[in-house]
């Protein structure tokens, strides 16, 4: 469609948390529904190589990429509004730039040279956010950078932006600072002085912000927008208000209304026309007009932060209006749970989802959230660390092997029913080092998954280091657990489930990294569905 790819970048100025990668997500979701081919980027300015070595306390879910790059939380947005894969190139740390630029020098590649922020590491910046547009794939390219301005941290990454609308020319970038305008009830007035603050500094690295996207509790009138306008050096056209949604998924519409997509169409001089958004659209009318609704619980150890689970909470989001059920998840903390409350806290749950994790705080309680839930029937989905735990919970309470453990929970047990990966053997770093990214899975014909699937071969994503162990797999087998989905070529177990109970799955792969609007994952799908029909069951009795 177009020649050259065009290139957007979106700054935070004031406070972070104002929501970058939505707005980026809603602005890529007008762009596609245009015609355009769009994906979005994330500059993350922190020193770690990737956010797969960092605590969920710390930042959230990490999100995983076909590629197995271990990534922000908000390329899983990305995936979500756009349903085009991300990759590696998606997400760039300054760990990363620092290496691939030490291990240049290194190489003696810079060699009589003194290696310096600028222009090495900028210059690195810049081949990082061109990779993707120079790949051919796309028109637009929405790089998001991390952090707030003024931090010295994001320093190169603006000086990297301001170097590249330069050398790009004019009408082929354009940047949108994303800004909060609060409200000060004692004043009763909203405030653009913040604002006017962060332009100025973006301003004092040599960027001009061409449209500001304010966060804000309460409607912009006109006054507002004149004066941001005129002392930000902007359009007021380009003016942009972000009122805070109900939901995330209610943004796309609202940048239309305030036509975002329109000011940066025009700033890159490419053709605007209406968006097509009737799939979008028809989404927002299943969600909003649930029939019934389930209530899940959700078992982890970070179930107190809403973005641990992310993309579990928003796949929940897609299978609930494919139901046209409303999901109410339940987080329950499973250091707090013992077989003495799981009875209170599970009564009135019409399913159960055991999260993935690593190490071992709360596994105990997980196992008896399994025993429960498998006792008594209740709709089952187990992922990953969860699947794991379903796993042990049967060894111990059915095949009788009462020390049966995970090798991550206790290297010595004497039955080791999740063991170390064959491949795993000898691995000492941390970092990018588990089984990564996607896989494919045989599916057994008489199962659930392949009912849900409808398909004998799948692709999913992964990302841990422990595996059933297929030494007890008869075992297990005759006594009822079976394994309907392997790996074609290892023979891994990706799969369980218990046939005698009406839907009791774990999976050792995250169905979650691969639910979007457009396409809400089937096995997520197939979940609220069986924990509906448990409801209504349940009802009748
Ligand atoms: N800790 C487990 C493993 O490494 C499960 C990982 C996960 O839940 N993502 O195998």
């Amino acid at each position: 469609m177009t020649t050259n790819p065009k290139y957007i970048f979106v700054t935070g100025g004031v406070s972070s948390s104002l929501g970058k990668g939505i707005i980026a997500a809603s602005l890529a979701k007008l762009l596609q529904a245009q015609g355009y081919r769009a994906t979005i980027q994330k500059l993350d300015p922190y020193i770690n190589i990737d956010p797969g070595t960092l605590n969920p306390y710390e930042h959230g879910e990490c999100y995983v990429t076909d590629d197995g790059a271990e990534t922000d939380l908000d390329l899983g947005h990305y995936e979500r509004f756009l349903n085009v894969p991300t990759s590696q190139a998606n997400n760039v740390t300054t760990g990363r730039i620092y290496q691939s630029v030490i291990n240049k020098e290194r190489r003696g590649e810079f060699l009589g040279k003194t290696v310096q922020v600028i222009p090495h590491i900028t210059d690195e910046i810049k081949r990082r956010i061109q990779i993707l547009g120079n790949s051919g794939e796309y028109d637009i390219v929405i790089t998001e950078i991390g952090g707030t301005v003024g931090d010295i941290e994001s320093l190169p990454y603006i000086e990297a932006v301001r170097q590249l609308e330069w050398d790009l020319g004019e009408h082929n970038t354009c940047v949108i600072h994303l800004t909060l305008v609060p409200f000060l009830s004692a004043a009763g007035e909203l405030k653009t002085k913040p604002t006017q603050h962060s332009v100025k500094t973006l301003m004092e690295s040599g960027v001009q912000a061409d449209i500001l996207v304010c966060r804000t509790e309460h409607k912009l009138n006109d006054s507002i927008k004149t004066k941001l306008a005129r002392f930000c050096n902007v359009k007021k056209e380009a003016v942009i208000e972000s009122i805070d949604a109900s939901t995330i998924y209610d943004v796309p519409n609202l940048m239309l209304e305030e036509g975002l997509d329109k000011v940066v169409l025009n700033q890159l001089q490419l053709k605007n026309v209406v968006p097509d958004l009737k799939r979008w659209n028809e989404f927002l009318d299943r969600l909003n007009h649930p029939k019934s609704e389930v209530t899940i619980g959700l078992i982890g150890k970070y179930v107190e932060l809403q973005d641990s689970y992310k993309s579990i909470l928003e796949s929940f989001i897609h299978a609930g209006a494919e139901n046209e059920v409303k999901v109410n998840v339940e987080p329950i903390h499973s250091e707090y749970l013992s077989e003495n409350n799981i009875e209170f806290k599970f009564g009135h749950l019409d399913g159960v989802l055991v999260a993935p994790g690593f190490g071992e705080r709360g596994i105990e309680g997980k196992i008896d959230a399994v025993r429960f839930v498998r006792e008594n029937n209740i709709p089952f989905l187990g992922i990953c660390l969860g699947m794991q735990m379903a796993v042990i919970e049967y060894a111990r309470n059915v095949l009788n092997l009462k020390d049966a453990n995970s090798v991550e929970m206790d290297e010595r047990t004497p039955n080791p029913v999740i063991n170390l990966m064959e491949s795993q053997k000898g691995v000492v770093n941390k970092g990018g080092t588990m089984r990564l990214g996607t896989w494919d899975c045989n599916l057994e014909k008489d199962s659930i998954a392949y009912k849900v699937y409808n398909s004998e071969t799948i692709t999913e994503r992964h990302r841990h280091r422990f595996e059933f162990n297929n030494d007890y797999k008869a075992q297990f087998e005759d006594a009822g657990m079976k394994a309907t989905g392997h790996n074609p070529e290892t023979g891994l177990v990706e799969i369980v489930e218990i046939p005698k109970n009406d839907w009791f799955v774990g999976v050792q792969y995250h169905p979650e990294y691969k639910s979007t609007v457009k396409n809400p994952h089937p096995l997520f799908v197939a979940f609220v569905a069986a924990a509906l029909k448990y409801k209504n069951k349940r009802k009748k009795k």
